[in-house]
C-alpha cells in the first residue's frame, strides 16, 4: 500500500503545494475520519473519481508523542482543550489523517437495537435499524479486522475489571477493537506506534488510493460552493501543519460533496457557506455528547498499568439504565489532571499508579443539548450545552457501580474524582456515600470524546438535515456522513455506527452520481 507520508503517488503533504490550484472530481470528500475515509474508498471502490481533503497531515510512528500535551499539542484541535460553555464540557477533536481513528482507542461497538428504535421514534426513520446496518457493519468489520481483545494482551487492569464485574454479577466483555496483532502497549491515545491500530491512515484511506483516490493533507475546505439545489465543490486553502499558517488557495470541482468533516466542523462549514441545507434551522442545533468520568482505583499489589490494551474490557450491562462501562488508559499526566491533592499528597498519587487502573462511564444523555456557532470567522467552534440533572444522575449511578466493581475486585482505596466528596475512599462502607449522596452534574469531573446530533438525519425535511441517505434534503448532490447525523446518542461508543452509516451513504451515492 502507499506509504500516505512520502508525499509521492496520490497523497499531497504541505510541501507539495507551490501555487493555487483546481482539482476535478466526481466526489469530494472532506474529512478523512472514519466516516469520510470509508465513503472514500466505497466510491473509489465504485470506479468513482474521487478526491479526499484533509486539514490535518499523515503522521507515522516517528512523529507520534509519548508525553500526552505534547501529542495533544499535535494531533488535536485546539491543543485538544476545546470546551463548552453553559455546563463545561471538555470536549476533543484529533487533526490528522485519518481523523479521531489516530488518537481513538479503536472500540468498535454495534448501536443496540433498541436504541435504533428509540432513533426512529425520535427522527422518524423509515429503514434506519440494526437489521439494516449489519451488512456495513460486517464488511466494516472485514476490513478492518474487528474482534474481541484478546486475553494475552489485556493486562492486569482490563482482567481486574472483569473480575470486579463477575464478583457483582455484572456482565463484562473484551472490548471489540479495529486492531490487528495488539501488543497491548497501552498507547492508543498517542498513536499506535506498532500500526496495530487499524486508524484510516493505515487502512482505508491507503485502500482509497490504491483504488485511484487522491488524498490531499494539509487542506482546509472554507467554503461549500454551489449553484440552487446543487453544489459545485469546495474551496479552501492550504494549511500548514500544527501552526495552521496559509498557504496557497484551492478548488475542487466535483458532481457531488460528501461532507465528513466531524460534528463542530461540519456545520460550521454549512453555517458559512451561505447557511446550506439548513431550511429546518436545524444546522448546529442538538449537539450531544456522551458524558464521560472516570474513577482512579490503588489496589494492594503491583498492577503495572502501563502493559495492556489501552480499553480492553467493557460491561454493556447498564446501557438500558443510560450508560456504559469502560477500562481506561491514557498517558499519567493525562491521568494526573483528575488527580486531588497538592505537594507531597499529589506526589504519593503519582507513586500509587503503578497500583492503579482506571475505570471511565460514558452516559447516554437525551435531555442535555446545546449548539455549535462558528467563533468568529476562525472556523473553530463556539459551542454552549447545558447538563440536565436527570442526565447528571445517570452519570452519578455510573460513579457508584464503579466503586462497588473496584472493591468487589479488591482495591484498597479508590479516588472517585468528585468535588462534593472525600478526594479517597478506602471500603465500599465508605463509598456508599455515592449512592446515599449521589454527586450533581457540578461535582463531577467530566469529559466527553464522543460528539453527535448538529446535521442530524430526520424522515422529515422540516425537522432535520439529512435523510436516511444522509443526503441532505435541501440539495440534490451534497452528503453528511459524519456522527453529527445521529438524532440521538448510539448508546455505546460512536465511530462503527458512524462508519457502517457512511457506507450506507456512500453505496446510494455511488448510484446516483
Ligand atoms: C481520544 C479519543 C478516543 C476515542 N475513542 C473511541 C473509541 O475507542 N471508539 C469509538 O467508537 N469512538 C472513539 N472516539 C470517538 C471517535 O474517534 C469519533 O466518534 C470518530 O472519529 C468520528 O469520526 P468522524 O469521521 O465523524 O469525524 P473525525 O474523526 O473528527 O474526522 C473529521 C476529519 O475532518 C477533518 N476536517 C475538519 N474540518 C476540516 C476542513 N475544514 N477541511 C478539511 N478537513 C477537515 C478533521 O481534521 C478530521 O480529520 C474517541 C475520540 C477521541 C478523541
Ligand atoms: S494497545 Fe498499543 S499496540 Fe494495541 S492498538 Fe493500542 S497503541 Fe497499538
Amino acid at each position: 500500500m502507499s506509504d500516505p507520508r512520502t508525499g509521492s503517488g496520490e497523497v499531497r503533504v504541505f510541501a507539495d503545494y507551490q501555487r493555487d490550484f483546481t482539482e476535478v472530481a466526481d466526489v469530494v470528500v472532506v474529512g478523512s475520519g472514519p466516516c469520510g475515509a470509508v465513503a472514500a474508498y466505497e466510491l473509489a471502490a465504485a470506479g468513482k473519481r474521487v478526491v479526499l481533503l484533509e486539514e490535518g497531515p499523515p503522521f507515522t510512528p516517528a512523529d507520534f508523542e509519548l508525553e500526552g500535551s505534547l501529542s495533544m499539542a499535535r494531533t488535536m484541535r485546539e491543543g485538544g482543550l476545546r470546551f463548552t460553555m453553559g455546563t463545561v464540557m471538555p470536549t476533543m477533536q484529533a487533526i490528522a489523517l485519518g481523523g479521531g481513528s489516530l488518537v481513538n482507542s479503536a472500540i468498535c461497538n454495534r448501536c443496540p437495537d433498541f436504541r435504533f428504535q428509540e432513533w426512529a421514534n425520535e427522527a422518524d426513520l423509515a429503514r434506519t435499524s440494526r437489521k439494516d446496518l449489519e451488512p456495513h457493519y460486517d464488511a466494516i468489520a472485514a476490513f478492518l479486522g474487528i474482534a474481541p481483545t484478546p486475553d494475552a494482551v489485556q493486562g492486569p487492569r482490563n482482567l481486574l475489571f472483569r473480575d470486579g464485574c463477575k464478583q457483582l454479577g455484572y456482565g463484562s466483555e473484551p472490548c471489540p477493537r479495529n486492531v490487528r496483532e495488539c501488543r497491548g502497549s497501552g498507547e492508543c491515545f498517542t498513536g499506535c506506534r506498532a500500526r496495530a491500530k487499524q486508524s484510516m491512515d493505515i487502512s482505508y484511506v491507503p485502500a482509497a488510493i490504491q483504488l485511484g483516490a487522491r488524498v490531499l493533507t494539509s487542506v482546509r475546505a472554507e467554503e461549500l460552493l454551489s449553484n440552487g439545489r446543487r453544489v459545485t465543490g469546495v474551496a479552501g486553502r492550504v494549511v500548514a501543519p500544527f501552526s495552521g499558517a496559509p498557504g496557497p488557495r484551492f478548488r475542487v470541482e466535483a458532481k457531488a460533496v460528501v461532507l465528513a468533516a466531524g460534528v463542530l466542523a461540519s456545520p460550521l462549514l454549512l453555517q458559512r457557506s451561505g447557511n446550506l441545507a439548513n431550511s429546518s434551522g436545524q444546522v448546529g442545533e442538538q449537539l450531544q455528547f456522551h458524558p464521560g468520568t472516570s474513577v482512579l482505583g490503588v489496589f494492594p499489589d503491583p498492577v503495572d498499568p502501563i502493559f495492556g490494551a489501552t480499553q480492553g474490557y467493557q460491561c454493556l450491562h447498564f446501557l438500558r439504565d443510560g450508560f456504559k462501562l469502560e477500562t481506561l488508559w491514557a498517558p499519567p499526566g493525562v491521568l494526573a489532571v483528575r488527580m486531588p491533592g497538592m505537594g507531597h499528597q499529589f506526589k504519593q498519587e503519582l507513586l500509587d499508579l503503578r497500583f492503579a487502573t482506571v475505570f471511565d462511564a460514558i452516559a447516554s444523555c437525551h435531555r442535555s443539548r446545546g449548539r455549535v456557532r462558528e467563533r468568529g470567522k476562525s472556523l473553530q467552534p463556539s459551542m454552549r450545552w447545558s447538563f440536565h440533572p436527570d442526565d447528571a444522575a445517570i452519570l452519578a449511578h455510573a460513579v457508584w457501580v464503579m466503586a462497588e466493581i473496584f472493591f468487589a475486585a479488591g482495591a484498597r482505596k479508590i479516588v472517585p474524582g468528585v468535588a462534593s466528596h472525600a478526594d479517597e475512599m478506602h471500603s465500599i462502607a465508605e463509598a456508599e456515600s455515592l449512592r446515599s449522596r449521589p454527586p450533581r452534574a457540578r461535582d463531577m469531573v467530566c469529559a466527553s470524546t464522543h460528539v453527535f446530533g448538529t446535521a442530524r438525519m430526520h424522515g422529515d425535511p422540516r425537522h432535520g438535515v439529512v435523510d436516511e441517505d444522509l443526503k441532505a434534503h435541501d440539495l440534490d448532490n451534497l452528503y453528511v456522513v459524519d456522527t453529527s447525523v445521529f438524532p440521538l446518542s448510539p448508546a455505546v461508543n460512536p465511530m462503527f455506527t458512524g462508519m457502517a452509516l457512511a457506507r450506507r451513504s456512500a453505496l446510494a451515492l455511488a448510484e446516483r452520481v
